[in-house]
């Protein structure tokens, strides 16, 4: 048994945001904490993997196996959510060897890993590339880099009501749009699939646009026989995946200090920063409430702030 009790996770509190910027341009923002959900798992990769497991469960599966890089989000929520609930996992890592706190945590929380080089690891996606490990983990399920595709992005449908039913707390009914970072694009389908068009979904790419996110949301929509709408694209990356500036750093610094909400440079700083470009832009009118989703990420920085 691979899933948890459905009321396992705690929910992500729902809290207000307040920033000057925000104040200035009458701008009401709601944080959605996944960074809050357990003492161990942590971010939108929990809600990625929820239908892998489900899945896995089905096929009667022992456990999970998958792949990520020395600092993976998706392979750390992995490795948690085995130690937490008891199944084993097995990382297929890329590169060489390396000890990454991201990495010590993955040996902490019981992971088997396997370093495959460079070149073996861009080897994924060939034909025959999963034989061998089937070969040498018959019980364990195999899950694509990041937990992507509709299987990915439908486990990500709770993450509109977790924030649905605490609106009340916040003394909001309603909300007209959600703010998070996309790498894949995984989320943000599952959430443009939860709102069927109720609410448009704005997505801040933490990458450069030949990374094919706008395809791989719009293959995922397709998937679930929804057409391509309900979402906007807005590039964040500030000249690539994972490359810092100081107007970046200086904006995380000051905006942890303003509200006490911790953020790291790759995913959710970028988000924000490109959301506070857009609202001095004057693309949201005085009064529009958005909910900006932290996807979390945060044990990622503990090496990145280490090693600039
Ligand atoms: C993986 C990740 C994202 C991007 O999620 P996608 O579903 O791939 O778009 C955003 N934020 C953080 C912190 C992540 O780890």
């Amino acid at each position: 048994m691979l899933l948890p009790p459905s009321d396992w996770l705690s929910q992500a509190p729902l809290q207000p945001l307040q920033l000057d910027w925000l104040a200035t341009a009458g701008i009401e923002v709601a944080l959605l904490r996944l960074d809050q959900i357990d003492p161990l798992i942590s971010g939108n990769k929990w809600f990625k993997l929820v239908e892998h497991l489900k899945a896995a469960d089905r096929a009667g599966a022992e456990g999970i196996i998958s792949l990520g890089g020395a600092h993976s989000n998706h392979l750390h929520a992995l490795a948690a959510a085995g130690k937490r609930l008891g199944f084993q996992t097995v990382g297929l890592l890329r590169g060489h060897a390396q000890e990454t706190p991201t990495v010590q945590d993955l040996q902490a929380f019981g992971m088997q890993l396997h370093w495959l080089g460079y070149g073996g690891y861009r080897a994924r996606n060939e034909p025959g590339f999963w034989a061998p490990w089937h070969a040498q983990y018959p019980q364990l399920y195999a899950v694509p880099e990041g937990g992507g595709g509709l299987t990915g992005a439908l486990g990500c449908a709770a993450i509109k009501q977790q924030a649905q039913a605490q609106l009340h707390t916040i003394g909001w009914s309603d909300y007209h749009a959600w703010w998070l970072a996309c790498g894949t694009g995984t989320t943000l389908a599952g959430l443009v699939l939860a709102e069927a068009g109720a609410h448009p979904v704005y997505g801040a790419l933490a990458v450069p646009d030949d990374h094919g996110v706008a395809p791989q949301v719009e293959s995922i929509l397709q998937a679930a026989g929804q057409g391509n709408e309900g979402y906007e694209l807005i590039d964040a990356s500030r000249g690539g995946f994972a490359k810092v500036d100081p107007l970046l750093l200086a904006f995380i610094e000051q905006t942890e200090q303003a509200s006490g909400v911790p953020l790291e440079p790759l995913y959710t700083g970028k988000a924000l920063l490109a959301l506070k470009q857009q609202v001095e832009a004057g693309r949201f009118a005085a009064g529009t409430r958005l909910i900006f989703i932290h996807t979390g990420g945060l044990q990622g920085r503990r090496g990145f702030i280490a090693s600039p």
